[in-house]
C-alpha cells in the first residue's frame, strides 16, 4: 500500500504551535518508515490521522491511491498497535486475536471454524501457538506484544501502524522483538510506519526515517544519510549520539574553546554548532602537539577498543581508545572529523586535516 500525506495540518488549539504544520511525505509500497522525534513533535497525531482516529484541519491523506477523508477507521484496512493499547484482560489470547474478526458486520464476518483457523495461523506466525488459552496476565511482556501484533494483523491490513510498541519491554526482549517485527513486515510485504523517540530503534528498523520537530518533518532520509548528511543541528543532535560543542568562526578559522582552531573555509563568521561522533574522537596517551584531557570514565566496548569519556577544559567528549586508560589519568584527544553548522544553518563537514591543525594552544 502506498501512503501519500499532503500538507496535513492539525491544530488542537491547546499549544502555542499546531500539532502538525504542513506535513507531506510519500511512502512506497512495502516500505518500513519510522517517525522519529521528541515527545510532543506530532508523531502520534500523524499516526492517528492515518488510522482514521483523528482528522486533519487541512491537507489530504491517500492510502493506496484513495483519498480517505470520508473513509472511517474500520474501513481503512489498517492495523494499529499502540504502546498502551492493552489487551482485553478478561479474554484469552485466542479471543484477543479473534476480536477484530468477531466485531465485523455479519456479512463480512468469517464463521467460527474460519476464525479459529485464522487465529491459529496468526499465533503460529507470531510464534506463540501454545499460548492461545492463556489470559494476558499469564504471559510475559514480550508475548503480550506478539499478541497485540497478531490482533492488529488479524484483519489482514496492508498498512501497519506501530506507536512506540516496544516501550514496555526490557532491553534484551526489545531488541529481539524489533528484529522479529521487521522480519514479519518483510515476509508479509506490507507497508509499516513506526512511531518512536528512540533513534537506535528507528535507525535499526526503518528503510527511511522521518525526523519530526515541532509538527514538521525536518528530514526524511535513509538512516545512513541522516548520519552522514544531517539537515540541521536539530537532526544531528537527535541521531547518532554525537558530541555537541559550540564554536565560533572568524576569518575562515573555527575556534573551539579549549580544543583548538581548525580550517573552516566556506563558513561565515559567527557562532556555530559542532558535532563530533565518538568514533571520530581518538583518545591516546598524552602526546606532544595533541589536546590534553583527563579520563573521566572508561569501559571496554569491544575487543581492543575502550569507550572513554574525556574532560577537555569545560567539555566532556566521548571517544575511543585502542588501549585501556585509567579513570583520572591524563590523555590526549585527536578529532578526526566534525560536522559544523554555521550561523545561517549551512553545513560543512571537516575531516582529515583536523589533527594537523588542532594543536593551537590557548585558543
Ligand atoms: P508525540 O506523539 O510526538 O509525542 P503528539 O502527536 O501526541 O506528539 O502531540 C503533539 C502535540 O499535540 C502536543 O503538543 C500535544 O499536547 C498535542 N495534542 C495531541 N493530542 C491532543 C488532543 N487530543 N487534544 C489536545 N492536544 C493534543
Ligand atoms: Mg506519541
Amino acid at each position: 500500500m502506498t501512503v501519500e500525506i499532503e500538507a496535513v495540518t492539525r491544530d488542537f488549539g491547546t499549544a502555542a504551535t499546531p500539532a502538525l504544520r504542513g506535513v507531506s511525505m510519500t511512502l512506497r509500497q512495502g516500505e518500513f518508515v519510522a517517525l522519529l522525534g521528541p515527545s510532543g513533535s506530532g508523531k502520534t497525531t500523524l499516526l492517528r490521522i492515518l488510522a482514521g482516529l483523528d482528522f486533519p484541519d487541512a491537507g489530504r491523506v491517500l492510502i493506496g491511491g484513495r483519498d480517505v477523508a470520508q473513509v472511517p477507521a474500520r474501513a481503512r484496512n489498517v492495523g494499529v498497535v499502540f504502546q498502551n493499547y492493552a489487551l482485553f484482560r478478561h479474554l484469552t489470547v485466542f479471543e484477543n486475536v479473534a476480536f477484530g474478526l468477531r466485531v465485523r458486520p455479519r456479512a463480512k464476518r468469517p464463521d467460527n471454524a474460519e476464525i479459529a483457523r485464522r487465529v491459529q495461523e496468526l499465533l503460529a506466525l507470531v510464534q506463540i501457538p501454545e499460548l492461545e488459552s492463556r489470559y494476558p496476565e499469564q504471559i510475559s511482556g514480550g508475548q503480550r506484544q506478539r499478541v497485540a501484533l497478531a490482533r492488529a494483523l488479524a484483519i489482514e491490513p496492508q498498512l501497519l501502524l506501530l506507536d512506540e510498541p516496544f516501550g514496555a519491554l526490557d532491553a534484551l526482549v526489545r531488541k529481539e522483538v524489533r528484529r522479529w517485527v521487521r522480519g514479519l513486515h518483510d515476509r508479509l510485504g506490507i507497508t509499516s510506519i513506526l512511531v518512536t523517540h528512540d533513534q537506535e530503534e528507528a535507525m535499526e528498523m526503518a528503510d527511511r526515517v522521518a525526523v519530526m520537530e515541532e509538527g514538521r518533518i525536518v528530514q526524511f532520509d535513509a538512516p545512513h544519510s541522516l548520519l552522514d548528511a544531517p539537515a540541521s543541528a536539530f537532526v544531528a543532535s537527535f541521531v547518532g549520539d554525537a558530541n555537541r560543542l559550540t564554536g565560533s568562526v572568524n576569518g575562515g578559522r573555527l575556534g573551539i574553546e579549549g580544543l583548538g582552531a581548525f580550517d573552516a573555509d566556506g563558513l561565515p563568521d559567527g557562532r556555530t554548532d559542532v558535532f563530533v561522533r565518538p568514533d571520530e574522537v581518538r583518545v591516546v596517551p598524552p602526546r606532544e602537539g595533541l589536546t590534553p584531557g583527563i579520563v573521566e570514565w572508561s569501559r571496554q566496548a569491544d575487543r581492543g577498543r575502550w569507550k572513554i569519556l574525556v574532560a577537555v577544559s569545560e567539555h566532556r567528549l566521548e571517544g575511543y581508545a585502542e588501549q585501556p586508560i585509567e579513570r583520572g589519568a591524563p590523555c590526549a584527544v585527536e578529532l578526526q572529523a566534525m560536522t559544523v553548522f554555521g550561523a545561517q544553518g549551512e553545513r560543512v563537514s571537516l575531516s582529515g586535516r583536523l589533527a594537523a591543525n588542532s594543536a593551537m594552544p590557548g585558543v
